[in-house]
């Protein structure tokens, strides 16, 4: 069993100041699998301290020197790869099939933010005036638990190519993961300072860096609650934020969709992560004319998305994170039955034979987009089927929402999928696939968030321009 009781700060690992100490819970299994001791306040000025004195180097350093360090993490991750996908397994109960891939893409980034910053202009002329892209400070890197190694090398890669410096607070439920993480920063040789790390709980850690004046820029991701907080008290400090919320995806599938792909690739798409992803597509929009070939399609694929041992490459579906989520999941599944939505497939409990781990059901409703189980970001494996009459009544169900994250689009006209693409007002959307660009933008319209994430755009997020006149 591993205790964790030091932090990552200027290059060395420094004992927690504070002294909560935290069980890590194995949650396919209840069995403690490790401890954390979890940082204070004192233990995040001391990171924000480190990186501000590292700033004062690390902001003058040339796009090369920055591309030969993305380089080095680049490599540095993908050497560790079989051991990020095992502890993520293990911590939070990522299916391997989903993790995987997950971790390739992570280490992945370095090398996208490397393509991104050689082609992005960091001088403009505008006349006589010259304007310079400038390493905004020192940048807060706040993730959450569900993809560990990602939101860390996404932030982490974008924040160094504008050559700002970071204080990094991962998930309390992230930190057996972000040891492995922190032994490839070791193995990349960073320069001390330019990224510290400090595990602690959110409102402790994570409010000292949101209050802290030292601090420039925090990017977010998170919940919606918790990115209302951030904007609010970051408002102090005219803190620059990024903040990548939650969604309630909408996946319309056109009445001319090849059902035989469309649906299981709907399952795919909406029990992403065990469900526990922001861009899952969790209300599947179908077309009322042939909601009984949809119903059939489900029951005919919901096999292969059944609840089982995360580390299995055949599983589909892992537990949830905790209790606590275990216990939400189940709550709106209530609340999905009491509002009279019909269960096609799932419902409460655990799913017989997995009575220990917090393994639920994978379910899906059918329902209206009034539901709170269509209204509200449930972040398990619950999905809305909600029928539509055409494609102007399923464009107008798709953006009734308050979300905007992400859409996806099924159908066998390509024009047609695009025409209906373009009116979804979500980051992103996906036509036939769940599709990713490392170099395209990401992030939310309305409350999924501000700013986006990856290539030039998570670059510029951490840039400030300065006009010099003559
Ligand atoms: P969360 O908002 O509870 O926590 C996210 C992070 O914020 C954690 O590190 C937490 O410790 C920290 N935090 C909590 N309170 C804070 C505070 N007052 N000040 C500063 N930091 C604080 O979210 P979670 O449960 O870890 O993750 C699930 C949520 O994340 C879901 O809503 C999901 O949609 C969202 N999410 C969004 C994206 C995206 O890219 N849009 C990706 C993954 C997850």
């Amino acid at each position: 069993m591993q205790a964790i009781t030091t932090h990552y700060i200027d290059g060395e690992a420094v004992d927690s100041h504070g002294r909560e100490v935290m069980d890590i819970v194995n949650p396919a299994n209840e069995r403690i699998i490790g401890q954390v001791t979890l940082g204070d306040d004192e233990d995040a000025r001391r990171a924000i301290a480190a990186a501000k004195r590292a700033f004062a180097t690390f902001s003058q350093t040339t796009r090369e020197e920055r591309i030969e360090l993305l380089r080095r993490l680049h490599k540095a991750v993908l050497a560790r790869a079989d051991d990020l996908t095992n502890i993520m397994v293990e911590e939070y109960g990522g299916v391997v099939q989903f993790v995987a891939p997950i971790v390739q893409a992570a280490a992945d980034v370095f090398l996208a933010a490397e393509q991104a910053l050689q082609g992005l202009p960091l001088v403009r002329t505008w006349g006589s005036t010259t304007v310079t892209l400038e390493p905004v400070g020192v940048a807060g890197l706040i993730t959450p638990w569900n993809a560990n190694a990602m939101f860390l090398c996404m932030k982490l890669s974008s924040a160094i190519a504008a050559g700002c410096t970071a204080v990094v607070k991962p998930s309390e439920l992230s930190s057996l993961q972000t040891q492995v993480w922190l032994e490839c920063l070791r193995a990349a040789n960073l320069p001390k300072g330019v990224c510290n790390v400090v595990i602690g709980r959110g409102e402790v850690v994570g409010a000292e860096m949101v209050r802290s004046p030292d601090v420039a820029k925090i990017s977010f991701t998170g919940s919606a609650a918790v990115g209302r907080t951030i904007m609010r008290d970051g408002a102090a400090t005219m803190k620059r934020v990024t903040l990548e919320l939650g969604g309630k995806s909408p996946n319309i599938i056109l009445d001319d969709a090849d059902l035989a792909r469309a649906i299981p690739l709907a399952l795919s798409i909406g029990f992403m992560n065990s469900g526990q992803a922001c861009l899952a597509g969790t209300r599947l929009l179908a077309p009322k004319s042939r909601l009984d070939d949809v119903r059939r399609a489900l029951a005919d694929f919901m096999p292969a998305f059944a609840a089982g041992n995360p580390a299995d490459p055949k599983t589909g579906v892992g537990p949830m994170v905790n209790l606590k989520q275990w216990d939400r999941v189940q709550a709106y599944i209530r609340k999905g039955i009491e509002e009279g939505a019909e269960v096609l497939a799932g419902g409460e409990g655990h799913p017989p034979g997995l009575e220990t781990g917090f393994f639920v059901k994978p379910t899906v409703f059918l329902g209206t987009n009034d539901m709170a189980i269509a209204r509200e970001e449930i972040f398990g494996p619950v999905l809305t089927v909600i029928p539509y009459e055409d494609d102007e009544d399923a464009i107008r169900i798709a953006n009734d929402t308050e979300y905007g994250l992400h859409g996806y689009v099924s159908g066998a006209d390509i024009e047609r999928a695009r025409r209906v693409a373009s009116r979804i007002r979500a980051g992103r959307v996906a036509i036939n696939g769940l599709l990713d660009d490392p170099l395209a933008p990401f992030g939310g319209f309305k409350s999924s968030g501000i700013g986006r994430e990856f290539g030039a755009y998570g670059i510029e997020a951490f840039l400030e321009p300065r006009a010099i006149l003559e």
